[in-house]
């Protein structure tokens, strides 16, 4: 299939081709015929497959053959929520490339900065907005946003809202567009919550489902090396020399563990960032637009923070810290690896990590295999006692890990860690994507 057999006006055409789109990929090929009849839709799929332009090509192109019924400014009349200011900002930037030669005015609003330019852009007028859930409801009550021209609603990555604790924000918001309108919802996972909300806030939804880019698994080179936690800084630094790494993103478990990494990184004299929820909106786009134009080398990154951010030609992932969740391993590697590259992801273990390197290789269905030339090999082969690990957690600055702190962390307050708790099991991973290999990569 063309993008051509889609339907499309030549203006978003023109676009795609910019782009260097060649074919839609299966959600894009899927979902934007069924949005542009004005059915309701639920996706079940996750950042990676092409998701955004499943909804913002044919929103465009829907709201660009509907001539708003209004004078001057121009009212909202669609609306899209995701979780995270990096994935607002991303599908901000997707509408505004999709949508360069339509007349469709886009803004995105998001926390932790001023709010001051946002408003000023809202007062001008916009036909589609991109929002985080807390910005946009503090805004409202202030009087700034109106919703009641929506047309298209937009709830993107719904699992990661409620795991974010702002399922009662989008509710809040929701009550305030009119019923009679297009919903599209995407979640990577189904939990019970996200399947009320389908029934209720969708009407006769059709559903297109894709295998998430964790698919990606079998193309991308992995290896293990079991090292003692205190030497895992020393084996990054000497894994680093090897220049054909052109850029690295290093996940911790926590963001102190994120800026304890990039002081020795820095020592090394490798350039290098972190990124996390107490890092200011500014450091941290500073931070990603420095790693994606490659003035630094290595971006250290928690999961909260590297959530969705789309990195093209990511050479190499780190998991510096083995995450809880095995899922979250299928999803930070998938960084690499994207839209048909190959790519490397190490991971290091230690002896604690080792019940989540188990949970890890049951869900990918395989064992990654274990580097052979390992400079720093485990030396300590006896687990840290629970009560210890629960001590070290609750201490003050300990590496605490708590549910509720995943909003702070995304709001970019003093959060912790991402939780593993709450999550439900996910299915495992086989099918590989084909349209990743059937078509050129963009820029
Ligand atoms: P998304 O899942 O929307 O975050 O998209 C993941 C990546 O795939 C982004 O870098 C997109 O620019 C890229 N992409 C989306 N659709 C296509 C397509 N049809 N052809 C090539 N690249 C695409």
């Amino acid at each position: 299939m063309d993008f051509k057999d889609l339907n499309l006006s030549h203006r978003i055409l023109d676009a795609l081709e910019k782009e260097n789109y060649a074919v839609p990929t299966p959600i894009q090929e899927q979902a934007i015929p069924l949005v542009l009849a004005g059915r309701d839709l639920l996706g079940c799929a996750q950042t990676g497959t092409g998701k955004t332009a499943a909804f913002a090509v044919p929103i465009l192109q829907l709201l660009s053959g509907r001539p708003a019924d209004q004078k001057e400014p121009r009212k909202i009349r669609s609306l899209v929520l995701t979780p995270t200011r990096e994935l607002a900002l991303q599908i901000y930037e997707s509408f505004r490339s999709y949508g360069r030669y339509t007349r469709l005015h886009t803004c995105v609003v998001f926390g932790g900065v001023s709010q001051k330019m946002q408003v000023e852009k809202l007062r001008r007028g916009v036909d589609i907005l991109v929002a985080t859930p807390g910005r946009l409801n503090d805004l409202m009550n202030q009087g700034y946003i109106q919703l009641k021209n929506v047309e298209i609603l937009v709830l993107d990555e719904a699992d990661r809202m409620l795991d974010m604790g702002f399922i009662a924000d989008v509710k809040k918001i929701i009550a305030k567009i009119p019923q009679k309108r297009q919903t599209l919802l995407f979640s990577a996972t189904m939990p019970k919550e996200i399947e009320e909300m389908v029934d209720t806030m969708l009407a006769d939804p059709a559903k297109v489902e894709i295998t998430p880019p964790a698919t990606t698994v079998d193309r991308i080179d992995q290896s293990l090396y079991f090292v003692d936690k205190d030497n895992k800084r020393k084996l990054l630094v000497s894994l680093l020399e090897d220049e054909s790494i052109r850029s690295a993103l290093v996940f911790t478990r926590t963001k102190h563990g994120a800026d304890r990494v990039v002081r020795e990184l820095e020592k090394a004299h490798i350039n290098a960032q972190a990124i996390h929820g107490n890092k200011s909106q500014n450091a941290r786009q500073t931070a990603l637009s420095s790693f994606k134009n490659g003035s630094i080398r290595v971006l250290v990154a928690t999961d909260i923070a590297a959530r969705g951010i789309d990195i093209e030609e990511l050479s190499c992932v780190f998991n510096y810290d083995l995450p809880e969740v095995p899922e979250t391993y299928v999803h930070r590697i998938g960084r690499t690896g994207r839209a048909g590259m190959s790519g490397t992801a190490v991971s290091f273990c230690c002896i604690d990590e080792k019940p989540d390197l188990r949970n890890i290789q049951k869900l990918i269905g395989k064992t990654i295999p274990v580097a052979q030339d390992n400079p720093y090999p485990m030396l300590i082969t006896t687990p840290t006692p629970k009560s210890e690990l629960r001590r070290r957690t609750a201490a003050p600055g300990g590496e605490a890990r708590k549910k509720v702190s995943a909003k702070k962390e995304a709001a970019g307050r003093n959060g912790f860690a991402e939780s593993a708790k709450g999550r439900p099991p996910v299915k495992k991973y086989t099918e590989k994507p084909k349209w990743k290999k059937t078509y050129p990569r963009k820029g």
